[in-house]
């Protein structure tokens, strides 16, 4: 068959389905492509896939993924105009499987064909997304109030993006805490007529083709500055190259290697940042030390500078060229926020250290210095699971099992410090 229709619903249909639903049929497809040799080139190309206009879908996307090892290179043709590179899914996880970026097509009537420099034989998968347009729905943004002097901003929530429903949570969502704050590009869509619609083709697009429980970051944020909660706060996603523990992961929804994230996406990104680092008490000028990684690392960190620790199961360029490098004025400036003066950075103020001895030691530790500063300790293993220990007014500690263990310090006067607790097998 020369052609395959993604959208094969009629005009008719879909406004049947339309006045029915209220606007519940985004569509997906799954296709598989073999490709034919080139009779000119060494390549091989795809068949040509026809897509149908539709008034009330905003645009259409297709996940591309080869299911076997591929080292090759695609290539994807829009309206038979010039090819375009596909790039590998930056934030992929999955070693059976080579994925590659989400493509958006706007919706005009259109065909696409891919073409490999390698012959595929497991051949291509697309899966295609029809997205029906988001504008008609009027669903408020939900907006929190935290006990925290920072006010958390309004968002987008799930029953916003995705009104009919269909994109579950994580049906065993795991909790965090977040001493780290990861920024991300989504690496596609800078612009978009309808950015709620971008995010249900993430959730998909994470979901249906990463595997993984649900759409990979706690939140995200359009080019127009609009707050959308992905899994949300304090939950475990799935963005920092296999050390999501104890992170919290914050999408900038483009790709900024070759555009620049807007003011009002900037402003947005502060605000949350700032409401985050209350909330969970992280000092956004800091760094300490990640205990998933056990690696030191910026409290707002972007998403490559995770590239080089020793548990990194990826390499990205993530957030892109032009947004890394605006990481420190987004933390200097995110300090400077008055809701966030009683947090201060342990290397600012005068305090007296406190001293761990002995360490590593068989489970006994004594800790030294003005105990009455201490507001909460907690102590986590190295996966960031919280552990129970014994604290008493002396000022000693004791573990049980032998590893590694992290200790957090939390002092009254707002500072937080982790310290690396090693505890010895009994001789
Ligand atoms: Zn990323």
């Amino acid at each position: 068959m020369k052609y395959i229709a993604l959208v094969l619903a009629s005009f008719f249909c879909l406004t049947t389905v339309l006045a029915q639903q209220n606007n519940s049929f985004d569509q997906a497809k799954n296709l598989h492509l073999t490709l034919q040799k080139s009779s000119s080139t060494n390549d091989f190309i795809s068949e040509l896939i026809d897509m149908d206009i539709h008034p009330n879908v905003s645009f259409f996307t297709a996940a591309v993924f080869v299911d076997a090892p591929f080292s090759g290179n695609l290539q994807y043709q829009i309206n038979g105009a010039e090819w375009q590179s596909l790039e590998r899914y930056h934030e992929a996880t999955r070693t059976d499987r080579a994925i590659f970026e989400l493509i958006f097509l706007p919706n005009e009537s259109i065909t696409i064909k891919f073409k490999s420099d390698q012959n595929i034989d497991a051949g291509l998968s697309v899966r295609s997304l029809t997205l029906a347009s988001t504008k008609l729905l009027n669903d408020p943004i939900a907006q929190l109030q935290e006990d925290c002097n920072c006010t958390q901003p309004e968002f987008c929530g799930r029953n916003c993006w995705c009104p009919t429903g269909d994109c579950p949570t994580d049906a065993t969502p795991v909790a965090t805490a977040p001493t780290h704050i990861i920024v991300h590009h989504s690496a596609s869509a800078s612009m978009s007529n309808d950015f709620p619609a971008v995010v249900r083709s993430y959730w998909d697009f994470h979901v249906n083709v990463n595997g993984w429980d649900d759409i990979g970051y706690n939140w995200l944020i359009d080019g127009e500055g609009v707050i959308y909660e992905g899994r949300g706060s304090g939950t475990q996603g799935a963005h920092f190259s296999c050390m999501n523990n104890q992170t919290t992961g914050i999408c900038m929804i483009g790709n900024f290697e070759n555009s620049t994230p807007t003011q009002a996406a900037i402003t947005s990104l502060e605000n949350l940042i700032a409401w985050e680092a209350c909330d969970k008490t992280i000092v956004p000028g800091g760094s300490s030390n990640h205990i998933t990684s056990g690696s030191l690392l910026n409290h707002i960190s972007g998403h490559r500078d995770g590239n080089d620790l020793p548990s990194s199961c990826t390499n990205t360029v993530c957030p892109g060229a032009n947004l890394y490098p605006l990481l420190q004025g987004i933390r200097e400036r995110v300090t400077d926020k008055a809701c966030l003066n009683d947090l201060v950075d342990v290397e600012d103020i005068e305090q007296p250290n406190f001293q761990i001895f002995p360490n590593p030691s068989y489970g006994y530790f004594q800790l030294s210095g003005d105990l009455n500063q201490i507001a909460a300790l907690n102590i986590y293993s190295q996966t960031g699971q919280q552990i129970a220990f014994k604290f008493n007014q002396n000022g000693s500690l004791a573990l049980r099992k032998s590893g590694l263990y992290f200790l957090k310090i939390m002092q009254k006067n707002g500072a937080a410090k982790i310290h690396k607790l090693i505890v010895q097998p009994a001789p």
